[in-house]
């Protein structure tokens, strides 16, 4: 069997993890994962189902129904369908963050999209992104990062994400948004955000995006037997 190499990069919203996962897997040939898109989807079915999304029980009686599936389009994005649609816009809303964050503290919720993400891993040369995948998912990733940033300096690259995108909100808002769902995130009693101990902690707060990204490959060069398109 080949052996697949997989990096597992956890850590708390708008700390820039799927903007350099991107780059990354770009840079090494890897397949990016965003399994925050993934929760965000379940959280979008239970919006639209109209159900309590704090309820277990509610949410196991609409996951027979719902078909989540991962493409990538041409240009190696990812995108989110949902029952056949095409989600990957809609599951962007700040309403929607709430949803994901409420419905992904639910153990059902987990269970059902363990094996899922998994799979990636055994299948290509991986890096996934979220908040337990060095400690749940991927336990034995070759190279667990755990990637932090300020609440404040967090919540103003969301914002700045959100303009660009259209969406009418205000710093406040966002910083409100990243707190709470923060400490629902490290709160929670499954799977809850925390560093693996096994994590390299890169705090991103006073790098700009190309320094990251630098910081980011240097780690994975020195640990893994990979290269940069380009390098020698
Ligand atoms: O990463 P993103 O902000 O898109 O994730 C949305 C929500 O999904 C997070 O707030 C978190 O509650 C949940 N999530 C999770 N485990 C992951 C990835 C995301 O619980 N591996």
């Amino acid at each position: 069997m080949t052996k697949h190499y997989s990096i597992a990069i956890d850590g708390p919203s708008g700390a820039g993890k799927s903007s350099l996962s991107k780059k990354i897997s770009a840079a090494f040939h890897f397949v990016y994962l965003d399994t925050g898109a993934i929760y965000r989807t379940v959280g979008l079915a239970a919006f639209r189902a109209g159900i309590d999304r704090h309820s277990e029980q509610e949410l196991s009686k609409i996951l027979p129904e719902v078909h989540i599936e991962i493409r990538y389009d041409d240009s190696g994005l990812q995108r989110m369908f949902l029952n056949g649609e095409d989600v990957s816009e809609a599951i962007r809303m700040p309403e929607i963050s709430l949803y994901a964050s409420d419905v992904s503290a639910l153990p059902v919720c987990r269970a059902f999209l363990l094996e899922m993400q998994r799979r990636f891993a055994r299948d290509y040369d991986v890096i996934l992104d979220g908040r337990d995948i060095g400690t749940v998912v991927l336990p034995n990733a070759d190279l667990k990062i755990y990637l932090t940033a300020s609440s404040e300096a967090r919540a103003s690259r969301r914002l700045k994400e959100l303009v660009e995108k259209g969406v009418s909100t205000t710093f406040e808002e966002v910083l409100k948004d990243i707190e709470l769902r923060d400490y629902q995130d490290m709160t929670r009693e499954i799977a809850p955000l925390r560093r693996a101990e096994d994590a390299v902690l890169v705090d991103t707060s006073d790098l700009d995006f190309e320094q990251s990204f630098e910081t980011l490959c240097t780690l994975i060069e020195e640990k893994l037997p990979v290269r940069r398109e380009g390098q020698a």
